[in-house]
């Protein structure tokens, strides 16, 4: 209880600073647009329930968006009209942290309407539609008792017969790929339902009644579920066939439209290609390097090949050796974040909220699909709720395929790996946005700031010595930062310039040195989604280019912990953006 206290008031100090330089300049454009924000964000959580749920304002449990037709008009005309509202501020009479407010909204709703009126994923994209996450987010949230989560639920599932309809008959024309993803993953969605929620109602106080229509309930959402696959697995799936079957790839004009609004960072999707090339040259020539220096060390007395790549990848497969055994993975992902804690309270990095636990647990199957280890965290209207570290279990790898998968999460590599998506990396991201200043950037999170942060905080802890300055760690950290610097060059040789799978297996396994099953994993995600992929490079260097601004702009007065505080302090704004608030204070 009394470390409770102490971070609340610490962590109120930090914020409130923050607030009274702003309140400093608060004019009266000002104050007109911060009520003007809140009346965005109020209405469009009305319009999009869902998003409202993820972000825990449960008093919309029991709404739904139907994705029809009728929806997207309404969403349409609502995307104009905070376009236009928007346009009756000067963003210039604003102060920094509204202007910038004023630019992610403006840029989202061109987005919104991108969205809707160009790249039109309703259409081709079956997996888009899925009741997952409201199902998971209410009957596993905390913010109220089982027996009232699952009344809500009851309500709510009363309208999935009504989305399934209307998502079958959105998609015209869809990608292969994408149709077998839709089928996996609602698959997933009807366990959930059949198993989890059911076995909760079993365990709640609710009249035999409730529980009753609540089974009812969930029996015929199942249904429409099933349905839904069906249809989609034995009806669409055999005539994806020739010109029945769009490409997963996006094309250069498309690619570089979507580019422009997910990522929103100072150059274009061809410009951080070529930057991604000359990264890799760099990394091999440091691989080089290092390896040729622990030559000796791990192969005494012979000579090594004379080829760059094969001898980076003989001192490579050497080090991947060392991994913890196929069950003791998670075991193994639990013991190393309070390691973590430490080095970084140690080294006074940056100030850890002790109140936020993280918890490691298995990926549950109606999210599994895509990657090996992901974090869910709870939205900025739940502060509450618990953050999870979604770990893969390797039970259904063959022994081969879990040794390949192993070997990719060595020692070495499994520490940079809770680095990015756990502690500095995703977790304590997410804690600092969910108390930012700003809604606007808690909620309009930029997935180039999030993943660029996660990347970004690898190479701060190896440069501040975790990892003892080994130059095992070192080759290890640019084989891995080989990897996000080949998924740009990769999603952009997919998507623009019509890689084939068998080009791209050769730049994932003899240029960057992955695995065949990482491998494998990588060119079904690049499948599936597109400009993603970018996010983690383009992000890193521009978090990267920005501290190293600032380190010259106020030489022996910079701190690296007020660097990172800071930062994060401004939610997940684009990069571009927090770096304009941060050089021109
Ligand atoms: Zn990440």
């Amino acid at each position: 209880m009394r470390t409770a206290v102490i971070s609340i008031l610490v962590a109120v100090t930090l914020f409130s600073c923050l607030r009274k330089e702003k309140n400093a300049t608060l004019g009266a454009a000002d104050v007109r647009f911060d009520a003007y924000k809140g009346r965005f964000i109020e209405s469009m959580l009305a319009l999009r329930p869902e998003m409202a749920i993820g972000l825990g304002r449960h008093e919309y449990d029991t709404a739904w968006s139907i994705p029809d037709d009728g929806y997207r008009t309404k969403l349409h005309a609502w995307y104009k009209a905070m376009l236009d509202s928007l346009h009756t501020y000067d963003p210039n009479a604003l102060n920094p942290g509204n202007r910038t407010d004023w630019q992610i909204l403006t840029a989202e709703c061109q987005s919104g309407l991108w969205y809707l009126d160009t790249l039109r994923t309703f259409e081709w994209n079956p997996a888009q539609y899925n009741i997952a996450d409201e199902v998971a987010g209410i009957l596993t949230g905390t913010y109220a008792p089982l027996d009232i989560r699952l009344h809500r639920l009851g309500v709510r599932l009363q309208g999935v017969a009504a989305y399934y309809a209307a998502a079958r008959s959105n998609i015209i024309k869809p990608t292969f790929e994408h149709t077998l993803l839709a089928i996996a993953q609602n698959k997933g969605t009807a366990d959930l339902i059949r198993n989890d929620l059911i076995d909760s109602l079993k365990h709640s106080s609710l009249s035999p009644e409730e529980k009753e229509q609540i089974f009812k309930r969930a029996e015929s959402a199942v249904t429409s579920i099933d349905d839904y696959v069906t249809y989609l697995e034995k009806e669409l799936l055999p005539t994806l066939k020739g010109d029945q079957v769009r490409s997963f790839r996006l094309g250069e004009s498309l690619y570089e439209q979507k580019f422009h609004h997910d990522i929103q960072a100072g150059l274009t999707a061809k410009q951080l290609y070529e930057k991604a090339l000359l990264r890799k040259a760099y990394l091999h020539q440091e691989m080089f390097r290092i390896s040729t220096d622990l030559w000796p060390t791990y192969f005494p007395g012979t000579t090594p090949p004379a080829d760059t790549l094969s001898r980076i990848s003989a001192m490579i497969g050497k080090l991947s050796l060392k991994h913890v055994r196929p069950d003791s993975f998670l075991v193994a992902i639990q013991q190393q974040i309070p390691q973590l804690e430490t080095f970084i309270r140690e080294k006074d990095l940056l100030y850890l909220d002790p109140d936020k636990p993280l918890l490691v647990r298995r990926t549950p199957a109606y999210m599994e699909g895509v990657a090996g280890a992901s974090i869910s965290a709870p939205g900025p209207f739940d502060k509450q709720g618990n953050t999870y570290y979604n770990v893969s279990t390797l039970e259904n790898y063959s022994p081969e395929d879990a040794e390949n998968y192993l070997q990719e999460y060595n020692n070495y590599i499994l520490q940079i790996l809770n680095i990015h998506e756990a502690i500095p990396g995703h977790y304590t991201q997410i804690v600092y946005a969910n108390q930012s200043p700003s809604l606007v950037k808690s909620i309009f999170g930029n997935g180039a700031m999030i993943e660029g942060w996660a990347v970004y905080t690898e190479r701060m802890m190896l440069e501040e010595g975790y990892g003892g300055n080994s130059p095992e760690m070192w080759l290890m950290y640019y084989k891995w930062n080989l990897r996000v610097t080949c998924n740009t060059i990769l999603d952009y040789g997919v998507h623009v310039q019509g890689m084939t799978e068998a080009d791209a297996m050769d730049l994932l396994v003899k240029q960057a040195f992955q695995k065949e099953t990482e491998a494998r994993g990588k060119w079904k995600r690049v499948t599936l989604s597109q400009v993603q992929l970018t996010s983690y490079f383009s992000g890193f260097t521009e978090i990267y280019d920005l501290r190293e601004a600032l380190k010259l702009k106020k030489g022996s007065e910079f701190r690296l912990r007020q660097f990172h505080e800071e930062f994060l302090s401004y939610g997940s704004a684009p990069v571009k953006v927090i770096r304009e608030l941060m050089l021109n204070k």
